[in-house]
């Protein structure tokens, strides 16, 4: 068995890697080959470290949690569809200016849709 910071770990990266579907945590616990007692020890530990969120749910007929990652890493997907990469007022733009980052609605939009995809307002 896994050292217990190890288990964590782990278990943290399969709930990130489970994305915004997130996993039942008794398919994590058969993932990590540990007891219903240890999973549920480390979901809540993991919980508690503000690094996952549970959310009840009937599963197979029985309730049971669901485990959700709150940050997800940072794809590089996402960086490029920077609006500022290609844009041709790059040399132009600058804070205060007529062209700025405060200002641009490209840049603005882009800002909003990554918000609204990682679930943020
Ligand atoms: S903030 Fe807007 S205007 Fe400025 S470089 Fe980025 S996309 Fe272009």
């Amino acid at each position: 068995m896994p050292r217990r910071d190890d288990l964590e770990h782990v278990a943290l990266q399969i709930v990130i890697n489970s994305g915004r579907e997130g996993i039942i945590q008794s398919d994590l616990w058969r993932k990590l080959d540990a007891s219903s007692r240890e999973g549920s020890r480390v979901s809540l530990k993991l919980e508690s470290k503000g690094l996952i969120r549970r959310e009840k749910e009937i599963s197979e007929g029985r309730w049971t949690y669901r485990l959700y990652p709150k940050r997800q890493p940072i794809s590089i997907d996402s960086v490029l569809t920077q609006p500022c990469l290609l844009c041709a007022l790059v040399p132009k733009c600058e804070f205060g200016g007529s062209i700025s980052p405060t200002t641009c609605e490209l840049l603005r939009n882009w800002l909003m849709e990554l918000a609204s995809k990682s679930g943020g307002t």
